[in-house]
């Protein structure tokens, strides 16, 4: 689904991903956990391709978009973004939009997909999402947690083979924590294939197959969950882990 390959990135000559390499297979859920600065931000950034890589291999599926960085033609990095939704720490909605237009404009805008279907199929997203009697409201009229959820839907309806989260609930409170962590469980539930940056272990270690560890721009440790989080091997994630309790 997703592979990088001896990825390097440095930002003003100092490096911050230092030969990663990573693969995400179909229907796996890997939760990146880590400290501060360790580079997993910079990490999405250049698989959602929002950062270039200095070095290193990226492809979606066949769809090879860097080669030791050197990067494909603009036609090849746009199929390549048709399999990926991202979701942030803040919900980027749009302001003035609705909630149903948020999520149906760039299927129609974009896709070129029919209005009708993209309509009912933002309304079924939203209604999955927990959103129903959502749709008409603008994103400063729901909770946080609502405005991220709409994000999700948002992110799913471009019918997305992976998603990344990058920190979905750093900026929320815990009760509304709690609603976005469900829906996302409820898509790891029908196997959709994600990578999740966060920092909530209780949540990683449930919802992943695989919990990759990384500190100062390297992969220090990867594994099952319950492997990394409640036996980890390495003594930097153990101090990690142990100050988090
Ligand atoms: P956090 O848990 O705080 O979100 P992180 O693991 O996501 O941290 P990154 O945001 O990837 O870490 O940052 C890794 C390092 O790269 C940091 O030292 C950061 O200051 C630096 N960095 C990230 N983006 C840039 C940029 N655009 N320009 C310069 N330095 C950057
Ligand atoms: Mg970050």
């Amino acid at each position: 689904m997703v592979t990088l390959d001896r990825a390097q990135k440095s930002f003003g000559g100092v490096p911050v991903l230092r030969d990663i390499s990573l693969s995400v297979a179909s229907g796996e859920v890997v939760a990146i956990i880590g400290p501060s600065g360790g580079g997993k931000s910079t990490l999405l950034r250049c698989l959602t391709l929002l950062e270039r890589l200095d070095a290193g291999d990226l492809s979606y599926g066949e769809v090879e978009v860097s080669r030791s960085g050197s990067y494909a033609d603009k036609a090849t990095l746009a199929r390549a973004r048709e399999r990926f939704g991202l979701v942030f720490q803040n919900y980027n909605l749009f302001p003035h939009f609705s909630v149903l237009r948020n999520v149906m404009d760039a299927p129609v805008c974009v896709q070129k997909r029919g209005r009708a279907q993209a309509e009912a199929d933002a309304r079924a997203l939203l209604d999955k999402m927990g959103l129903s009697g959502c749709e008409e409201k603008v994103p400063c009229q729901l909770s946080g947690g609502q405005q991220q959820r709409a994000s999700i839907a948002r992110a799913l309806a471009m019918n997305p083979q992976v998603m990344f989260f990058d920190e979905p609930t750093s900026a929320l409170d815990p009760e509304l924590t709690a609603e976005v962590l469900r829906v996302i469980k409820n898509l790891a539930a029908e196997d959709m294939t994600m990578v999740i940056v966060t920092h909530e272990m209780s949540f990683a270690r449930e919802v992943a197959d695989r919990v990759v560890f990384m500190d100062g721009g390297v992969i220090v440790e990867e594994g099952l969950a319950t492997q990394v989080i409640e036996h980890p091997r390495e003594a930097r994630t153990q101090a990690f882990l142990a100050q988090r309790e």
